[in-house]
């Protein structure tokens, strides 16, 4: 491979991963972040916000020789914990294998360990607070911002790993063809806390993802290893029971003891939390294509940001990094076949993804609580137990492999259409049964 000077705009958790790859792989590399850095800020008062890392972001992360750090720190799920309004709970392994639990680590934790794997390699430079304003795709010149001031620099290829409102992707739709749709939920979310005991211990169960189900909203919530949970309620932004509904501190706590009575006592700064903390957004993004020749890319979730519901989005935007490394080597000298080859096979994956995640938000807030769910759960894991080779659960291939999405749930419809056809099968064989020993009493 022919050695370049690659900009990479966007220090967040595929920035730095791509430019710890770009860099093993022999190129010089600068990372330009419109944030400080991140090591010298006061974190939010130490408020902590965790996301959930499985095997795709764990394999990307090995790749950069940080793994096991990030492991060792991190707080495993084993499976869901459903919280019922009347305070009942339910328990449900993420899968049958102990290996199969959820990781929650904390975000800046996370992007500080990736900042030191970047400041360790040599090749990379790296500026704060430093913009990107503009973007010549074909000239690979971009515009930069600091201070009010702009300069303009000139590269081999710039790589665009700057999230959801990404600017590089901004550049690339002014050229021909380029396809952008961008859809965002009628739901947005919001960060809570539930803090540790006065001893440091979790007021509740560590090792479970929780959930608050509530048919049309919900709440979560992940352990983090200093004994507090981040919550994120997921509500629509407009209606009674909804970011519009509430906007006093009494009204809130009233609004939380009818949704999640049993929540309410573990949160001490409720109101104050809930009237401070911002609500974000929840967007989709789908664009084509990714590339324009060898000067320009987007990859993660500037390429492909998907609403939070599969817990993936972090995790895919790591896997790009490995799957555009793999398609690179494979083209030696040819950038164009390089970034074509990784963008064209991702794209149906990345698309495949973004219509799991919608749809797991149905199920997180309305089915999980249902003896249905609960039961199809255990006997699809049960199915995994004895036939593995056969049978994988749909989550279980999402979440603990790195199956193409799309070809996971392929595989899965396949799975099903069988496990109703047994089902059939099974029920003419009893009502057979039980017709003729029926005629044979008669
Ligand atoms: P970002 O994290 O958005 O980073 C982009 C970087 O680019 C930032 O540092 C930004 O400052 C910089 N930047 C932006 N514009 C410019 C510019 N013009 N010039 C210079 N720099 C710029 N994923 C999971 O896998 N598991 C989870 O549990 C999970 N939970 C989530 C919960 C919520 C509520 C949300 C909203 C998302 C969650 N995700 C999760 C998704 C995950 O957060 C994203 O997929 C991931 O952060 C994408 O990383 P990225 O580096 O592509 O983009």
């Amino acid at each position: 491979m022919d050695k370049r000077r690659i900009c990479v705009v966007g220090a967040g958790l595929t920035g730095t991963l791509l430019a710890a790859r770009m860099a093993d792989a022999g190129h010089d590399v600068e990372i330009y972040d419109r944030r400080a850095d991140l090591r010298r800020l006061d974190l939010d008062g130490g408020r902590s916000i965790n996301l959930a890392l499985s095997a795709r972001g764990f394999d990307a992360l090995d790749r950069i020789g940080i793994a096991d750090e990030i492991r060792s720190a991190a707080v495993p799920m084993r499976g869901r914990m459903m919280h019922a309004v009347d305070g009942d709970l339910t328990f449900q392994r993420y899968g049958t294998d102990p290996a199969h639990v959820l990781m929650s680590v904390n975000r800046d934790d996370l992007n500080i360990a990736m900042l030191n794997a970047v400041d360790a390699r040599p090749n990379i430079t790296t500026h704060y607070g430093v913009k990107l304003v503009d973007l010549d795709p074909d000239k690979a010149e971009v515009t930069l911002e600091v201070d009010d001031e702009t300069t303009m620099s000139r590269f081999d290829t710039v790589i665009g790993a700057d999230g959801a409102y990404s600017a590089v992707r901004r550049a690339l739709q002014r050229s021909q063809g380029f396809d952008f749709e961008q859809e965002f939920l009628e739901h947005g979310y919001k960060e809570l806390t539930i803090p540790p005991n006065p001893d440091g211990s979790y007021q509740i169960e560590p090792h479970a993802l929780h959930i608050w189900p509530r048919g049309t909203h919900m709440m979560i919530a992940l352990p983090n290893p200093n004994g507090s949970f981040t919550c994120t309620l997921f509500w629509p932004l407009q209606g009674e029971v909804g970011f519009g509904g509430v906007d006093t501190p009494e009204a809130v706590i009233a609004l939380f003891e009818e949704q999640f009575p049993d929540a309410v006592a573990l949160m001490p700064d409720l109101a104050q939390d809930y009237l401070n903390n911002p609500v974000g957004s929840l967007v989709t993004i789908r664009c084509a294509p990714w590339y324009l020749g060898d000067t320009a890319l987007i990859l993660g979730d500037a390429a492909h940001a998907v609403v939070p519901f599969y817990g993936q989005g972090a995790n895919a935007a790591m896997e790009d990094c490995t799957l555009l490394m793999e398609s690179l080597a494979q083209r030696g000298d040819d950038w164009t076949a390089g970034f074509a080859d990784f963008a064209d096979a991702r794209k149906p994956h990345a698309d495949a993804l973004a219509g799991l995640a919608l749809a797991n938000y149905v199920e997180m807030r309305d089915h999980v609580g249902s003896r249905r769910f609960l039961f199809m759960v255990r006997v699809k894991q049960w199915l995994h137990k004895v036939a593995p080779d056969t049978f994988t659960p749909l989550y279980t291939m999402i979440t603990f492999t790195r199956t193409p999405y799309a070809d996971a749930i392929a595989r899965a419809e396949r799975q099903d259409r069988y496990l109703h056809i047994a089902a059939a099968v099974t029920a003419l064989v009893v009502i057979g049964v039980v017709v003729a020993v029926g005629m044979v009493l008669t």
